[in-house]
């Protein structure tokens, strides 16, 4: 199959794919909001640029700065775009929906955002 970077073009893209494509990616967008605000209404007020990386990486007292290829301890959903991590529960990673799961208060968790 061929692929964006095999160099496809949108012209040559089908209208269906784009629209269906298109689609996709505003629901996305709309959930991702929306996990945010549960983060935000919990108490979450401090948020940080992810390292872009593509893989996890934490910093020397074990908090997370990139959360990719990890899962939330709670849901196991994927954690590429967003996640919240605390320097009260270092190592630990959870979505924006099941922050409280750190076991730290709101006030001390992060919200990485990619
Ligand atoms: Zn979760």
């Amino acid at each position: 199959m061929a692929k964006w970077g095999d160099g496809v073009q949108l012209a040559d893209t089908p209208l269906g794919a784009v629209l269906a494509a298109a689609g996709e990616l505003a629901v996305r967008i709309h959930e991702e909001q929306r996990r945010l605000e549960v983060a935000r209404a919990w108490g979450v007020l401090q948020s940080r640029p992810m390292t872009l990386v593509d893989h996890a990486e934490q910093d020397a007292q074990g908090l997370h700065t990139s959360t990719a290829d990890c899962a939330c301890l709670v849901c196991r959903c994927d954690l590429f775009i967003s996640a919240v991590v605390s320097p009260a529960a270092p190592g630990l990673c959870a979505c924006p929906e099941h922050a409280a799961a750190l076991g730290a208060s709101p006030k001390d968790c992060v919200l990485l955002i990619r």
